[in-house]
Parts: C-alpha cells; structure tokens; sequence
C-alpha cells in the first residue's frame, strides 16, 4: 500500500507540479503541496514550554510553571504548531478522510521546523503505534505516515518493530485528563530493546501528553535515556482540566 502511493505519487508529480491543498496555489517544488503564504499563515506557539510544548506565560523562561512542578515522563516535548484552523483540519483529513497526501505536508513541516534545533538531540523517530485493528480499519497509521516524512525531511531513521499497542484503547477525543491517562494504562508493549538511547516520540496531535507519557515509560525499559514527544500540532488544556 505504502510502496504503491510512493510510486503513484511520483509519477504524479513528473505531470502535475505541486499544488498548494488550501489555496491551490502553486505548491513547493520538488513535493512540497503547501504554497509559502498559507505555510507562513500556520498558527504557531512562541515562545513555548520546552516540557509540554504550551505557549510560555514568560519569554525569559524555558519550563512553564506546571512543567516545574510536575516532571513528565519524556524529556521534552516539541510542536510545530497550534491545533487550530487550518492545521485541525488538515490532520482530520488525514485521520478519518483517508487523505494520505496529507502525510507528506504534515510530515515534511514537522521535519523542517524540528529541524531548525531539535534534530539535534534525537538519533532516531518512534511513531506512536496503533493497535494492529485501528490500523487495519484506516489502512495506516497517520502517526507513521508523519513519521516517515519527517525523517525524510531530517535525515533521521524510523523505528519500527519496537513497541505495539497491546489493547484496543478506547478514543481519547472527548476525555479528560484523568481518563486518558487510565485509558492508557498498560496500552503499550516493548518488543525488543532499542537500538539507540535517544528518540523523538511522534504524533500529529498532543492535548494532554498522556499517550506520550505512557509510551515514554515503556521505551524507558527499553533503554532509552532522552525521550522527546514531537506532534505536529498542540491542543490547548488549560492546568485547570489537569493538563
Ligand atoms: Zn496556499
Ligand atoms: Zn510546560
């Protein structure tokens, strides 16, 4: 399925040069199908928590005063962007509109603005796994999809094979903090032992950091010593909901 889009998709692209998928513009060549105004128009959080990945109530700092108290399971986390308008519907196109383009977009932004500082730390991406009938049902694993261009765009490899989601969880859409976090518990399984000690964790989408957070203990006993989350969009929790 993979190999068969990758080979459609460049034969396309030798007919139709890309095009942006929000304006249809002319995209970024060689493959890039975002024109540079709606690229610059994205909702991004600066400065944000180098913890959670929130915007920063001070410039000055680098951890938010939720991050200080309470240590996450990974190391870092990092967005490209807000979870809003167009960014949200771009990744529900790609989740439930079976929109694959879409991968490529979100994955080769994720790469490029990770890029400007972040690659730096990580040896490898680790898309957050579906259970294997979550994936069955979409035909992919959108996390996956973002991974691999991702990677592309920064030169980095994906692990597979490392770690599986053992249970059929339930959709996190629609629960609170608390009970995504014991959604969670127990979802994920190692395989075997990492083959390097530093990974970026990547997801389109980060809300409470719960998935994250599960999937970090886990590759731990895996033997990873620096674990970062990285998704393409940030939802808002406010502390209040117990982000
Ligand atoms: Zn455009
Ligand atoms: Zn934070």
């Amino acid at each position: 399925m993979e190999r068969v889009y990758e080979h459609l998709s460049q034969a396309v692209g030798r007919f139709f040069p890309p095009t942006c998928m929000l304006c249809l513009d002319p995209g970024q060549p060689p493959a890039l199908d975002l024109c540079p105004a709606c690229q610059g128009d994205l909702p991004r959080d600066l400065p944000a928590c180098t913890g959670c990945a929130l915007p920063l109530p001070r410039a000055d700092a680098f951890l938010c005063p939720d991050c200080l108290q309470r240590p996450r399971a990974f190391d870092a986390a990092f967005a490209a962007y807000r979870y809003e308008f167009p960014v949200d519907s771009l990744i529900r196109r790609l989740k439930y509109g079976g929109d694959l383009a879409v991968a490529r977009v979100l994955g080769t932004l994720l790469g490029q603005v990770a890029g400007t500082g972040h690659a730096l730390h990580v040896q490898a991406l680790l898309p957050v796994p579906l259970h294997r009938r979550r994936e069955a049902a979409r035909g992919y694993n959108q996390a996956g999809e973002i991974a691999r261009f991702a990677g592309r765009q920064m030169g980095l490899p994906v692990l597979a094979g490392y770690v599986r989601r053992s249970r059929a969880t339930a959709e996190q859409v629609g629960l609170g903090a608390l009970e995504r976090a014991e959604n969670l518990r127990g979802a994920f399984e190692l395989l075997r032992p990492l083959p390097v000690e530093r990974v970026a964790i990547v997801d389109d989408v980060m809300t409470t950091g719960s998935t994250a957070e599960e999937l970090a203990a886990v590759l731990r006993t895996g033997g990873a010593s620096w674990i970062e989350c990285w998704t393409v969009a940030r939802a808002a929790v406010s502390p209040a909901r117990g982000a």
